[in-house]
């Protein structure tokens, strides 16, 4: 057999760290080479066993000063007994808090919190336009959702008499088990098996739900749209989702579809559009009137002389800001008409406009170069 590694060197700790820095080198190591993450790999689980029980001798005061005077020749034989190191009680939701049960639950069973049996999450989908996002508003929506059986109050029994207390785990839904893991005992919370974890077992079921517990049933749910709301938004709703027997409803939640605007695009808090104008309005200018999502109208000053592809910018009428105050801009590009037909009339106005408004075949090269020039700056 292999010796035995020194435990501080185990840790990757120097014989004076303190208390700190053997817990977080032992987090960090136990992260490392746990076996979720190392999933059929033997070095792992060895290096992971060996980083545990270093660190239950390391941490315990008394351990650690037999392991400095003795090593692990101790004359009062292993620490752990006769047996050697057979587990170790670590409490990792002191150790780690919360946020390492993720990580743990495979090897110490997904049930060690015993947070309960939870109903499905529901998720609605609703449409709305942008003037629904304008402001901030209260809409009623009405869905098919699961509830609550109304018969037998969400116990699936038929009469209170037929539900009955499960005798397996006391009607708690869970059991406790003492788990092998490796060389480690672990309590585990698990489901109780003979009650699927609702705590009661039912004699005759309800019939109206045939025992599920729930109903379907058309609800009216009213929801606030938060101003500028974007397209996609998910607002949640705890406590509306599914519900469960002897547990928490799940949540609800409703999925914002933003439907196309007739004109406007989107871009965050800014909207674009485009304008079509006849040759005539671009050369002498116009002013456009359109009814705009916050109530007054839009209007567009076109500047004579203003030519397709050009943008004009409205400050501050575009969506409001979902955070702070104040209000995007509108964009609006400019795009020239141009009729798909022409009668005789408009073909003998548009020649006689040739010579002081086309431009001279003779002049092309200078326009090309001209153009170009534009683009470049
Ligand atoms: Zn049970
Ligand atoms: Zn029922």
């Amino acid at each position: 057999m292999a010796e035995k590694r020194d435990y501080y060197e185990v840790l990757e700790v120097s014989k004076d760290a303190n208390e700190d820095e053997l817990k977080k080198s032992f987090r960090s190591l136990a992260r490392k080479y746990h076996p979720d993450k190392n999933p059929d790999d033997s070095d792992a689980e060895h290096l992971f066993k060996e980083v545990q029980e270093a660190y239950a001798v390391l941490s315990n005061p008394e351990q650690r000063r037999q392991y400095d005077m003795f090593g692990h020749d101790s004359p009062s034989g292993s620490p752990f007994g006769p047996g050697g190191f057979q587990g170790v009680n670590i409490n990792l939701d002191d150790l780690f808090g919360g946020g390492f049960e993720s990580v743990f639950s495979g090897i110490f069973g997904g049930g060690r919190s015993s947070r309960g049996r939870r109903g499905n999450d529901v998720m609605l989908r609703h449409s709305i336009t942008l003037e629904n996002v304008f402001d901030e508003a209260e809409i009623e929506i009405s869905a098919k959702l699961s509830t609550s059986c109304e018969s037998c109050d969400g116990t699936g029994a038929q009469t209170p008499e037929d539900l009955q207390r499960c005798s397996t785990c006391g009607g708690q839904g869970r059991i406790m088990q003492q788990v092998r893991v490796g060389p480690f005992v672990q309590q585990m919370v698990s489901d109780c098996p003979d009650c699927s974890g609702v705590g009661n077992t039912i004699r005759k079921r309800c019939t109206t739900c045939r025992g599920t517990g729930s109903a379907r049933r058309e609800q009216n749910l009213r929801i606030t749209i938060p101003r500028g709301a974007e397209d996609g938004l998910r607002l949640r709703h705890r406590g509306k989702g599914e519900p469960i027997a002897n547990g928490q409803s799940g949540d609800l939640y409703i999925q914002l579809d933003l439907e196309p605007h007739a004109w406007f695009e989107r871009d965050g808090p800014d909207l674009i559009m485009a304008l079509p104008l006849g040759y005539p309005e671009m050369m002498l200018g116009t002013q456009v009137e359109l009814p705009h999502i916050d109530g007054k109208s839009l209007v567009i000053e076109v500047p004579a002389g203003a030519k397709p592809s050009e943008t004009l910018l409205v400050p501050g009428r575009g969506m409001p800001h979902r955070r702070g105050r104040g209000r995007g801009d509108v964009t609006i590009l400019l795009k020239l008409h141009v009729p798909d037909k022409f009668n005789k009339s408009m073909r003998s106005t548009l020649e006689a406009m040739r010579p002081s408004f086309g431009l001279p075949i003779s002049d092309i090269e200078d326009a090309v170069r001209r153009e170009a020039q534009d683009r470049r700056n």
